[in-house]
C-alpha cells in the first residue's frame, strides 16, 4: 500500500475515538468500552503487526532527523491495559529512542514543586519518543477524586480556590500548547475500561499466582469511587482535548483492538511529521567517494574491492 493511501486509513480508522476539542462528552454515553469496530481478533492481530513495523520505521527516521519529539501519554483506571499496550506497541522500535516513565504516589521531593515540575522533568528530547504510564493528567484525576492529595502538595492557601480544577486544566493546555509549538507532538490516549471488565481482569489477577504482584487491596479501594473517577475522566477529556493536543478515547474491553488503536495513533502522528533521513549535500557526497576509493585500494589480495557494492549486486 502507497503511503498516501496507508496514512488515510489509519486518519479514517483513529477518527471516530477522537474527542472533538470543545465538545462536552460523558464517558459512559459517548464512548463504548467494548467496541472492535467490527474486527474479528485475528484480523486484528495481523494489522497490529503491520502497524508495529511502521512504527519501527518512523522512529527510525525521526531519530535520524532530530527535529521533532513524541510524547504518548496513557491513562486508564486499575487493569485498563496500559503495561500491555506499551510492551505490544513499542515492540519493533529500537530501545533507545524510546523512554517510558511511570508516575507513582509523588515523593517528598516531587510534592515540594509546582505540580508539573516532575513531569517537566522527563519530557522527550528532540528525535525521541518519551511514554508516560500515566502522567500529568493524575493531577486531575487521582488528585480530585481523593482530595487527600491535594492536602499534601503544600499549596498556599491562596492557591485553592473553587477555580483550582480550571486552572490545572488551563495551565495543562497551555503546557501542552508550548510543547507542540516547539516540535513536540502529544497522542493522548486514555483507554476505556468496562466495569465488568475491571472485574474479569482483578479476578484473573488473583487467580494466577504469576499475576498476584499486580493486584493490591488498593485496586479493590479504587474500584469503589469507579463513578467519580468517570466523572472527573469525563471532565477532564471534555476540558484539555485542544486542537494541538486532541484526546483519543480507546476502547479497552479488547485488548488486541486497543494496542491496534494506540499503535494506529502513534503512527498518525509520526506520518503526519513525516521525518526522513538527512540526505548529505554534494561536498561531502565528494568527500565519501573519495573515501570510498582509498578503502577500495586497501583491498588485500583476493578481496573484493567493496564486498558490499559486490553483495548488492548478486541480489
Ligand atoms: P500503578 O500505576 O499501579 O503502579 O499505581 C500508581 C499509583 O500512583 C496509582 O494508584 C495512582 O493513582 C498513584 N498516583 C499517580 N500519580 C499520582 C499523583 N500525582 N498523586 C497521587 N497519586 C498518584
Ligand atoms: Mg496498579
Amino acid at each position: 500500500m502507497g503511503y498516501k493511501k496507508q496514512a488515510k486509513r489509519i486518519a479514517e480508522f483513529i477518527e471516530p475515538l477522537r474527542v472533538e476539542p470543545g465538545d462536552r462528552i460523558r464517558l459512559a454515553k459517548d464512548f463504548d468500552p467494548g467496541f472492535r469496530g467490527g474486527m474479528k481478533k485475528k484480523d486484528g492481530v495481523e494489522l497490529l503487526h503491520t502497524g508495529v513495523e511502521l512504527l519501527a520505521e518512523y522512529q527510525a527516521r525521526l531519530a535520524a532527523q532530530d527535529t521533532h519529539g513524541v510524547l504518548l501519554c496513557l491513562q486508564s483506571l486499575d487493569a485498563g491495559g496500559k503495561d500491555g499496550t506499551i510492551r505490544h506497541v513499542m515492540s519493533g522500535v529500537n530501545p533507545q529512542g524510546v523512554h517510558v516513565s511511570g508516575f507513582k504516589v509523588p515523593s517528598s521531593e516531587e510534592l515540594d514543586h509546582d505540580f508539573l515540575w516532575r513531569y517537566a522533568a522527563r519530557l522527550p528530547a528532540r528525535g525521541d519518543i518519551a511514554i508516560f504510564n500515566r502522567s500529568h493528567y493524575e493531577e486531575v484525576l487521582v488528585v480530585r477524586v481523593h482530595p487527600e492529595n491535594l492536602d499534601r502538595q503544600k499549596l498556599p492557601p491562596e492557591t485553592r480556590g473553587p477555580d483550582l480544577w480550571q486552572q490545572r486544566y488551563r495551565a495543562i493546555n497551555d503546557w501542552e500548547r508550548h510543547l507542540s509549538e516547539n516540535g513536540f507532538r502529544l497522542v493522548k490516549i486514555f483507554l476505556n475500561l468496562s466495569k465488568e471488565e475491571q472485574r474479569r481482569r482483578f479476578l484473573k489477577r488473583i487467580d494466577l499466582p504469576e499475576k498476584n504482584w499486580k493486584f493490591s487491596a488498593a485496586d479493590i479501594r479504587e474500584r469503589q469511587y469507579w463513578h467519580d473517577y468517570q466523572k472527573a475522566f469525563s471532565e477532564m477529556l471534555s476540558a484539555t482535548s485542544t486542537p494541538w493536543a486532541p484526546w483519543y478515547v480507546v476502547p479497552a474491553d479488547h485488548k488486541w483492538f486497543a494496542r491496534i488503536c494506540a499503535a494506529a495513533l502513534l503512527a498518525h502522528t509520526l506520518m503526519d511529521i513525516d521525518p526522513d533521513y538527512p540526505e548529505v549535500d554534494k561536498k561531502t557526497r565528494k568527500a565519501l567517494l573519495a573515501a570510498k576509493l582509498d578503502l577500495e585500494d586497501e583491498a588485500p589480495e583476493g578481496a573484493a574491492r567493496d564486498p558490499y557494492a559486490e553483495k548488492r549486486r548478486d541480489r
